[in-house]
């Protein structure tokens, strides 16, 4: 391992240093600065243009903040005195919506152009930015049967149009702003991040809480299929949200990741059908398959190569899938219930 010895905010900051967190109102965000409250830091401001009444996980005591920080006015207040600054903040979601609204994830640009300026002006320590394997060259990604993406193959550049570019190119502003500045900046990209507080439904959902709730569905309807995007032997890699926050505190807090984007995901490659079959399997249920061929299915096959974090970090996501569903099955579950009984839920 090489780097601090415990690269982490409980053993970098004091605990009323004060932490902003970008596009906290939602999946990442919100569990990040839960993790940064469950561990004492008394001073969090959590920004998110969504009204409050629409976060995910609203953390008691923490500053909440409805702004949009695609406008610079409001970076610059929401950075005003921060330490650390995360930026979580996107106009994202799955394939579904990625593929169709590729001038919305472009205009994300904004976000991190306002919010690292701000970040910088503000006299800010470090600067985090989430990037995603959507900036991977999207022709390495054609075969189920991938060769996991090493931090390299961004290089030369094909990203997925539209939300890829977008990851790319801020992460270029995150690199000049240190080689030109001296303003430490870290990027990881993540690879498929799922988990309970996640969006469930409504159109921006991904394949492992889309495929939950298909089968949380048939089960309370009594129907006999399930829609499937694409042909099924596409494949990813799924990283638990423990494990996604956890790296975030690691990489922010390692110096030998200033301005070096790394991957962080899971490395057990599995393919939709697979993933289909756990997800009955935590619902007791077998579905009959329809293959929507039309539908967007993205690259052919993406999975993270952890050489690089492993010999850093000493450290990869280790959440077994099978555990990480059978949680996240069951907080849909729960939200599935409630919604139906009237009650408020998530997305
Ligand atoms: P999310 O949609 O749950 O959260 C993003 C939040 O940003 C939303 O609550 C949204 O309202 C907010 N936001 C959007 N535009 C904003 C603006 N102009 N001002 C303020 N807030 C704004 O998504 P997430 O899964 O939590 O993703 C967080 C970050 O991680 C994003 O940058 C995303 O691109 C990246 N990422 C996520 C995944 C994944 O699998 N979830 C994979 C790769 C990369």
């Amino acid at each position: 391992m090489t780097g601090k010895k415990d690269p982490k905010a409980a053993s970098v900051l004091n605990k009323d240093d004060l932490i902003v967190i970008g596009g906290a109102g939602g999946f990442i965000g919100g569990a990040l600065a839960r993790r940064f409250h469950d561990q004492g830091f008394t001073r969090i401001r959590a920004i998110d243009k969504k009204p409050l009444s629409e976060w995910y996980q609203r953390v008691p005591g923490v500053e909440c903040l409805c702004m949009d920080l695609s406008r610079e006015k409001n970076c610059r207040r929401a950075c005003e005195g921060a330490v650390e600054v995360y930026n979580l903040a996107a106009d994202m979601g799955g394939m579904g919506f990625i593929e169709r609204f590729r001038i919305e994830c472009l205009r994300s640009i904004l976000i991190n152009t306002h919010t690292i300026e701000s970040a910088y002006r503000a006299g800010a320590r470090r600067y985090f930015f989430s990037s995603s394997a959507c900036a991977y060259n999207v022709e390495l990604q054609k075969s189920p049967d991938v060769q996991a993406l090493k931090e390299s193959d961004a290089y030369p550049a094909m990203a997925e149009r539209g939300y890829g570019w977008e990851k790319l190119v801020s992460e270029m502003f995150c690199q000049e702003y240190w080689a030109e500045r001296g303003f430490e900046t870290h990027i990881a990209r993540f690879h498929n991040v799922y988990g309970p507080w996640g969006t469930w439904d409504g159109g921006r959902e991904k394949a492992p809480a889309a495929i939950c709730r298909k089968v949380i569905e048939a089960k309370d309807t009594g129907a006999k299929e399930i829609t499937i995007w694409g042909d099924g032997h596409q494949t990813r890699s799924f990283m638990y949200i423990d494990d996604c926050v956890e790296g975030i505190d690691m990489i922010m807090h390692c110096d030998t990741l200033i301005a070096t984007p790394i991957n962080l995901g899971s490395s057990f490659l599995i393919s939709v059908n697979d993933l289909v079959s756990l997800a009955e399997g935590i619902g007791g249920i077998k579905l009959d398959r329809r293959y929507d061929v039309d539908a967007p299915k993205g690259v052919g096959g993406r999975n993270s190569d952890n050489t690089f974090i492993q010999q850093v970090l000493g450290w990869e996501p280790s959440t077994p899938l099978k555990e990480g569903l059978k949680k996240t099955y069951a907080w849909i579950e729960k939200q599935y219930k409630d919604r139906k009984a009237g009650k408020r839920t998530v997305s």
